[in-house]
């Protein structure tokens, strides 16, 4: 069994897509072990997205993530870091496939409504600072 943090970004919350998300990682057969609803603040916006600090649209993409509600989740299942990445669809939007949240969703590289950790040591990581561990059921 393996958890991985997703995130519903603003854009998502936005456009009235949190229900279809849920609903897609619920019917794949993933469990739910976590969920809120918060406005990050910058401290965790940049703590989440350090490994991109050096890039040029770091402040827009800081900006972006703390601009409205997000909605924090914690999944779990057997190879649930991929089949979560799979089912976002891929970051370039000419690469998003159709049957993806990404692919189905958005053409913007930056507003593409969901985030996924991208590997074990990612996700241990993620799930640690969204989330106290009393908070994960
Ligand atoms: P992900 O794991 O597929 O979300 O991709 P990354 O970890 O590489 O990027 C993190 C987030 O930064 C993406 O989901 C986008 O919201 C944003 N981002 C990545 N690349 C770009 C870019 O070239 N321009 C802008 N504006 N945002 C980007």
């Amino acid at each position: 069994m393996e958890r991985t943090f997703v995130m519903v970004k603003p854009d998502g919350v936005e456009r009235r897509l949190v229900g279809e998300i849920i609903r897609r990682f619920e019917n794949r057969g993933l469990r739910l072990v976590g969920l809120k609803l918060l406005q990050p603040g910058r401290a965790l916006a940049e703590k989440h997205y350090a490994v991109h600090r050096e890039k040029p649209f770091f402040q827009e993409l800081v900006d972006f993530i703390t601009g409205g509600p997000v909605v924090a989740m914690v999944w779990e299942g057997n190879q649930a870091i991929l089949l979560v990445r799979n089912m976002m669809g891929a970051l370039k939007p000419e690469n998003a496939q159709p049957g993806t949240i990404r692919g189905d969703y958005t053409t913007d590289i930056q507003t593409n409504l969901v985030h996924g950790s991208d590997a074990p040591e990612t996700a241990q990581s993620e799930i640690a600072l969204w989330f106290k561990p009393e908070e994960l059921l």
